[in-house]
């Protein structure tokens, strides 16, 4: 069975809805994993956020105006609409009851939840209008997160077994992505854009023959579509590359995704709705050739320098750096060192001021704000030489903070001002990839 994701944008409305289904069916069993309909958990949090301000008429009214859109994509969608209305009434019952009723410190996932419950809900009526067997599972009884805010993956995995087993004669099963209960029960979430993390969990769970995810953009670009004009679709890439341009924001995978993907070697399909033909990009352990295969940026990054003559032949040193930003839960994420000074970034600054407080006592310490990491992300053998020189030429103008080179075999990282981004992803452009053509 193969396990189909998709994202809001290709659910956006009722053709969008159809359009997806028609995919779906494509499949003579399938595992259909839902985000909620772009645009409605942004809704959802603003709701949230009245609540929390206490601002309960402005968080009744959005919820009605959400709940006659809902209303609206119903009629749109199904011939008899009515059964779908009544759910969504009962789901709007229960959102205007956590508006009312006094905040409690699992509210705002309680309401942002009702965004993937909703479209799961109308997508499982239009499949059961068309008489095509199907279950609707719910997310919240499969995934429970444990104490340390992850989830239980063989919980998720014996579970599912049994559900599978009990609806055997279902073609279709769909479930919510994102959502997710935690250790008390209470519903939680994965965090945003986390649908793409609940298929891969799903997938590894059915040991899955393929985990798609459909949106709505042509497979993975070698290059940010947003800033350079002539980017091409990468066909393939292996698990580890895909994990290091996730992390740059490559929008179109959530980072958790690749992992369980990985460790049960389940290939992914990335797709596009709007063009169902194109090949997409696909994501496995099957490599096709070496070198640079795409480029990424991540802005609003940080760089702490700590210099020291503590440092000089000195051990232990790092790891008393390191506990500070350990201690203050801050995830550390290009790192060099010279003998005297280590150079760090961060892309999280809520406790900067404590951390650089606690550094100080290490050395001199030094920030720099407003820097862009450049990741280059391919199969970068260190045995083939080479690499390293044709990306300095490529960058040959412009000011480097940071390097990075050879922590894993698939990314090579720099760190630049933000300002230069433009050019830099230019110029990796026209030197990495078009030149080759
Ligand atoms: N609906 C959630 C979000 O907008 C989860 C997802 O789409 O992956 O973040
Ligand atoms: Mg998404």
């Amino acid at each position: 069975m193969k396990v189909l994701k998709f994202g809001g944008t290709s659910l956006g409305n009722s053709e969008r809805i159809k359009n997806a289904v028609e995919i779906v069916l494509q499949e003579s069993k399938a595992f259909v994993v839902l985000s909620a309909m772009s645009g409605t958990t942004n809704r959802l949090i603003d709701i949230s956020d009245h609540v929390l301000k206490n601002n309960k008429q402005k968080a009744l009214k959005s919820a009605y105006k959400l709940r006659n859109q809902y209303h609206s994509i119903a009629a749109d969608l199904l011939k008899e609409p009515e059964k779908a209305i009544e759910q969504i009434n009962k789901y709007f019952a229960i959102l205007e009851n956590q508006i009312q009723v006094s905040p409690k410190p699992y509210t705002e996932k309680h309401i942002v939840s009702f965004g993937e419950l909703l479209s799961t809900n109308l997508f499982y009526q239009y499949l059961k209008q068309n008489n095509i067997k199907s279950t609707l599972l719910n997310a919240t009884e499969l995934i429970r997160l444990n104490s340390k805010n992850e989830p239980e993956v063989e919980d998720i995995k014996s579970k599912l077994e049994n559900k599978i087993q009990l609806y055997n004669e279902s073609r279709i099963f769909i479930t919510q992505g994102f959502i997710c209960s935690d250790i008390e029960g209470n519903i939680s979430n994965l965090g945003r854009g986390g649908s793409d993390y609940s298929a891969s969990l799903f997938g590894a769970a059915l040991n899955a023959d393929e985990i798609q995810i459909w949106t709505d953009i042509d497979g993975v670009q070698n290059n940010d579509p947003r800033i350079i004009d002539s980017t091409q679709p990468i066909r393939k890439l292996l698990f580890d590359e895909a994990a290091e341009l996730a992390y740059f924001g490559a929008k179109i995978l959530h980072p958790s995704c690749v992992l369980p993907a990985k460790e049960n070697n389940i290939p992914v399909l990335l797709k596009n709705t709007l063009h169902p033909d194109d090949p997409g990009t696909s994501i496995s352990k099957k490599t096709e050739g070496t070198g640079f295969k795409a480029v990424a940026a991540r802005d609003n990054i940080t760089a702490i320098r700590i210099k020291s003559s503590r440092m000089l032949l000195a051990y232990g040193f790092l790891r008393k750096v390191f506990e500070v930003f350990e201690k203050y839960e801050t995830p550390i994420d290009m790192i060099t060192t010279s003998e005297v000074a280590v150079s760090l970034t961060i892309d999280n600054e809520i406790h900067l001021s404590k951390i650089i407080a606690e550094l100080q006592t290490y050395g001199t310490v030094s920030v720099n704000n407003n820097k862009t990491i450049v990741g280059i992300v391919g199969n970068i053998m260190a045995e083939e030489p080479g690499h390293a020189e044709k990306l300095f030429s490529a960058l040959a103008d412009i000011p480097i903070r940071m390097i990075s080179y050879g922590a894993s075999a698939y990314n090579m990282s720099i760190l630049i001002n933000t300002e230069d981004k433009k050019r830099t992803l230019q110029a990796l452009n026209d030197n990495l990839f078009n030149r080759r053509k």
